[in-house]
């Protein structure tokens, strides 16, 4: 097996013209098209119809893509129970499930249809714009059954050509033996168990300078946190990841910059305020809305993943004209909007991070005074550290960087096991 450089795998576009489109044209493209799947979802799928219906929509009268904005958002988080009164898809169905190719079981429980056509999931522009190439020799370590992820990217991988060698979840000592034997070189799966094969491979005797032949890595199902990027790139191995979802396939993917997640051009996707789904300008932060209009059997219209993020526009050195998604913040059922900003219990625990002597725990209270929005941040110390003005100005400080809030710190004897982060006391009546 040719080794391939770095230079060589950060190469190329997988569809160049889409991937360098101008972007007033890809919007416009994308706007025509999500319009198009509001009148297709109500004609094929009932229960969106039924949907609409019960929130007095008439999708004859959503013609542009500023009525497009005031349609519900379709919550993700609903679904289960939509599912189970309709079952199996809640009526989402546009097409009879015998036509389907696969039905996935996920966690929730909810199942997930993927129909007939050719990457189904647009998933190859996610692992080729990552590094993947003709003739890899890549193991996937993701399940193979009862979550996606295994098949969607073996699907994806054995489509623009790799040779797949499935070996799903644990036997950690026969997936080292494989790797050597087979000299693999590329990887899907968690970065942390690759760093655990590593390990293991050290263990059975081999020299992961000479034996390990893993060059490119896809991984997903954690945060991806910088140190065991690292880890693994200093032994030469190119680390990248996407936003994947089981109901809608490839959202974002990683260009060679490594700087966020360039947006999917065949997915019509907003950042809507959580709790109106009023779209938001670029570079706030708020949920992640999509419309599939490549999927004619599951056509989900504006549909709240329930994930938060903030898209940046600005160019990519990478050539790629899209957006690019700065990474997942949060779940939008756990923000809480203050004065006007979204905060995210996040948030809070990161600013408390910051002094791991210090701060047992913490949380936010927000109260309201008049018309004004209180926010106070209640510590509860470590045992022997003292509640000095010096850590309650350090404190408050962080808190403004991370949340753009003031708040007032108030030292506190308790904070109740099972308190939620953020306490949202305002009555709103
Ligand atoms: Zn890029």
């Amino acid at each position: 097996m040719a080794k391939r450089t770095h230079e060589e795998r950060n190469r190329g576009f997988y569809d160049e013209r889409a991937e360098r489109m101008d972007p007033a044209e890809r919007t416009a493209f994308q706007q025509k098209e999500a319009l198009r799947t509001l009148q297709y979802a109500h004609a094929r799928a009932p229960g969106y119809r039924r949907f609409l219906d019960e929130k007095g929509v008439d999708p004859a009268s959503i013609r542009t893509i500023a009525d497009f904005a005031r349609i519900p958002v379709l919550k993700k988080n609903r679904m289960p129970e939509y599912h189970k009164a309709d079952p199996p898809f809640g009526g989402f169905l546009a097409v009879p499930v015998e036509s389907l190719k696969r039905i996935y079981v996920s966690p929730g429980p909810i199942h997930d249809p993927e129909g007939r056509q050719e990457d189904y999931w647009g998933l190859r522009k996610c692992l080729y714009n990552a590094g993947f190439r003709a003739g890899d020799l890549v193991m996937n370590t993701f399940s193979h059954h009862l979550t996606p992820g295994g098949i969607f990217l073996d699907e994806a991988c054995g489509g623009i050509g790799c040779v797949m060698v499935p070996t799903g979840v644990g036997n950690t000592e026969i997936q080292v033996r494989t790797m050597a034997a087979l000299k693999v070189n590329g990887y899907l799966g968690t970065a942390s168990f690759l760093t655990a094969l590593i390990g293991k491979m050290e263990e059975l005797g081999y020299d992961p300078a000479r034996d390990l032949t893993v060059e490119i890595a896809f991984v997903g199902g954690e945060i991806l946190t910088a140190s065991l990027r690292s880890g693994l790139q200093e032994r030469g191995i190119l680390v990248r990841q996407g936003y994947i979802t089981a109901d809608l396939g490839t959202l974002a993917y990683e260009c060679p910059c490594e700087n966020g997640m360039h947006l999917a051009d065949d997915r019509y996707i907003e950042i809507c305020d959580p709790l109106t789904g009023e779209p938001l300008p670029a570079g706030a932060i708020g949920e992640v809305v999509v419309t599939n209009f490549m999927s004619p059997c599951y056509p989900l219209v504006r549909y709240g993943t329930g994930d938060l993020s903030v898209v940046d526009p600005a160019p990519c050195p990478c050539g790629r004209t899209s957006p690019r998604l700065r990474g997942i913040l949060g779940r939008a059922d756990e923000v809480t909007k203050i004065r006007g900003m979204f905060v995210h219990p996040r948030q809070v625990n990161e600013a408390a991070a910051r002094f791991p002597e210090q701060i047992e725990r913490a949380r936010v209270v927000v109260t309201r005074e008049g018309d004004a929005d209180v926010m106070t941040v209640e510590l509860l110390l470590k045992g022997g550290v003292a509640a000095t003005d010096a850590l309650r100005t350090a404190v408050e400080g962080r808190i403004r960087e991370t949340t753009k809030l003031r708040g007032t710190v108030l030292f506190v004897p308790e904070i109740p096991a099972g308190a939620k982060t953020i306490d949202d006391r305002r009555k709103w009546d």
